[in-house]
């Protein structure tokens, strides 16, 4: 079993997810007293947030880059990168090492595609719905984002950053991403990306109008499978 390098924090919400995701999938594969191998490193999240504001992105990637390098130094065989807005700093942090670095963006493109869906809605932070760091890598794999509108989006970044990320969720919250959802479906969404590692914490498979691709639960699959294979 290989070693899974986390770059979390980002929030630690999700990266609690992450956590037990990785061990729950690894003991579903090998059984018995089974759980998976993690080195994590887990930033401040005050100061990820500061330079998203900022718009110091060169900055934070470096930070994230070196933690990277301390993971590999560290032991680590892969490197994760546990939020889907960082995966902005992806170029810098997966040069940073010679470790396989599992993009979030590839493994919930890969998913969708087998499944047969091309228009998936996406919901995620501003950062992630607005800028093309992340619909580039989704058409890239041949799928067209369904990207949700101005107050739709404002909406769905308010609900991660005011509440999600501080491990609040509401019904009220439930509901409005709910009605986003059915929106975009009727928008001509075959499907909906949870494109921010917190927003399972709202919406699954039982409560979504779309059928719902929960990235955090998806990268999870795909990094398990990697420390798993030969
Ligand atoms: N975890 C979130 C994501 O998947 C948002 C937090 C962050 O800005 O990294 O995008």
């Amino acid at each position: 079993m290989k070693t899974i390098g986390i770059l979390g924090g980002m929030s630690p919400e999700s990266t609690a997810t992450y956590y037990k995701t990785l061990n729950r999938l690894t003991n579903q594969r090998l059984g018995g007293y089974a759980s998976a191998k993690i080195l994590l490193h887990s930033v401040n999240f005050a100061a990820t947030h500061a330079a998203q504001i900022s718009g110091d992105w060169a900055g934070i990637g470096q930070d994230l880059a070196e933690a990277a390098v301390g993971l590999q130094k560290a032991g680590a065989d892969m490197i994760l990168l546990a939020t889907n807005t960082m995966h902005k700093c992806a170029p810098a942090i997966a040069a940073a090492t010679d470790l396989p670095f599992l993009h979030i963006g590839d493994a919930c493109a890969d998913r969708l595609t087998e499944d047969g869906r091309q228009y998936p809605a996406l919901l995620g932070t501003a950062f992630t719905m607005e800028e093309n760091f992340y619909t580039d890598r989704l058409a890239a794999h041949g799928l067209s984002p369904v990207i949700p509108d101005a107050v739709q989006r404002t909406d769905i970044h308010a609900i991660i950053f005011d509440e999600l990320v501080h491990g609040v969720t509401s019904d009220t919250s439930r509901a409005r991403y709910i009605e986003i959802v059915t929106d975009l479906a009727s928008k001509g969404a075959d499907s909906v990306i949870l494109g921010c590692t917190e927003i399972g914490m709202l919406l699954n498979k039982d409560n979504s109008p779309l059928p719902p691709y929960d990235t955090a639960l998806i990268h999870c699959g795909a990094v398990v499978e990697a420390a798993l294979s030969a």
